[in-house]
């Protein structure tokens, strides 16, 4: 009847978890989403071209206002060189970008190696595409691979690597040298490498984003995928970019036509002008959100949570175990936000093979009374878990 590879997926621990908060009236640190509702010229932009512009059929790569766009923000913020007629494409969300990558370059049996922990977006539609997916475990709390590793998961079959960075559910921001051994393992090997850098504004300071693509050899092997869902903290509005050499762009641009055809183009046209006006913007959010990390942090660590370092994203994590948590992060999680009244992430659900960690994920981009009062709540979540283990439940 079905097509066993969807009918065997779980509902994404995302969709759970928010409807587990919304079900308990709890405070939600589980999806990625801010709480704020974004950056109010953009907003005002989209409103007055779903009013006043054009909302026919966009062309199918996306508007060339847009691509522009696109082409010029990487330029000023990355350095990169994009021709945005030859190798931008528009499409809904990240999410569909990084489908198009899979149905459009791999062949059936070809091999794609996938870091774990890992979004949960990829391995299916890998193995919906033919391909093969090798997965490797990155290690806390450093996450870091190194070249033996890289080398010990190449065979013949590889086709692709798939990078997160800065990594999302980590929040760590790969540097220099980690992308170089990376990059020559790719080129050695001659490998695709698809770069989702969904969060490459989300960068807090002392940390710096580089683009894989820009490294030697990679600028014909890369498809650089960004988000503007992320830059402009408007999670729902799915605008993604496929950013790649021609070759690679004319096939993406293929299977893009057939999966969406195309995305909303009063969105599209808002999201442009944002790119052009919107240097403050870029400048202040990475110090706000960077402030709301800290204040979580520190409430954690100040109730005893062990908190892993974040460099990135929307999110931090924090050691079970060292907490004094002994269940599961799944469990802790549905216990939390049942009697607790806080959502969050198990990092085991960014795993397939076992054994699974121990880690939760926490999204800080909330306001200060909402950050203040889930610190409190996940110390009770805590204290209710520690009196259940005591009495062997
Ligand atoms: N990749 C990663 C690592 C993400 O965290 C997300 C969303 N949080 C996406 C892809 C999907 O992005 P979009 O909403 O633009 O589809
Ligand atoms: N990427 C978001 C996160 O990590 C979730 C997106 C989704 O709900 N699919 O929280």
């Amino acid at each position: 009847m079905a097509n066993p590879i969807y009918a065997a997926l779980p509902t994404t621990i995302f969709s759970i978890m928010s409807g587990l908060a919304r079900e308990h009236g709890a405070i939600n640190l589980g999806q990625g989403f801010p709480d704020a509702p974004g950056p109010l010229a953009i907003r005002q932009k989209a409103a007055d071209e779903t009013l006043n512009g054009d909302n026919q059929y966009p062309p199918s790569p996306g508007l060339p206002v847009l691509r522009q766009a696109v082409a010029s923000h990487y330029a000023r913020a990355q350095g990169l060189d994009f021709d945005w007629a030859r190798e931008i494409t528009i499409t809904s969300g990240a999410t569909e970008a990084l489908a198009c990558c899979f149905l459009g370059l791999l062949e059936a049996g070809d091999e794609v190696i996938l870091f774990q922990p890992m979004y949960d977006s990829y391995a299916p539609v890998i193995r919906r595409a033919g391909g093969v997916p090798v997965l490797a475990r990155l290690q806390p709390p450093q996450w870091r691979w190194d070249q033996a590793m890289l080398e010990a998961l190449v065979t013949p079959r590889t086709r692709m690597v798939v990078l997160n960075n800065p990594l999302n559910p980590t929040g760590v921001v790969y540097g220099e040298d980690d992308l170089r051994v990376l990059a020559e393992v790719c080129v050695t090997h001659d490998l695709i490498a698809v770069c989702d850098e969904v969060w490459e504004h989300v960068v807090f300071p002392g940390a710096v984003h580089r683009p894989l693509i820009a490294l030697p050899g990679m600028r014909e092997r890369t498809v650089k995928i960004g988000s503007a869902g992320k830059m402009f903290a408007l999670t729902g509005w799915k605008i993604g970019f496929l950013c790649a050499a021609p070759a690679l762009t004319e096939v993406l641009a293929k299977a893009h036509q057939f999966l969406t055809f195309t995305t909303a183009p009063n969105l599209q046209a808002a999201v442009a002008w944002g790119l052009e006006n919107s240097a403050d913007w870029f400048a202040a959010m990475p110090f706000d959100l960077a402030r709301s990390r800290d204040r979580l942090s520190e409430g954690l660590r100040r109730e005893g949570f062990a908190v892993l370092p974040s460099a990135g994203t929307y999110f931090l994590t924090v050691d079970l175990p060292a907490s004094g948590v002994l269940e599961d992060d799944l469990a802790f999680c549905h216990r939390s936000v049942r009697e607790a009244g806080v959502a969050a992430i198990p990092v085991s659900a960014f795993y397939e093979a076992e054994p699974v960690t121990s880690i939760l994920r926490l999204c800080f981009s909330k306001r200060d009374e909402t950050l203040d009062e889930a610190v409190r709540r996940l110390a009770k979540a805590r204290d209710l878990s520690i009196r259940a283990h005591n009495r062997g439940g």
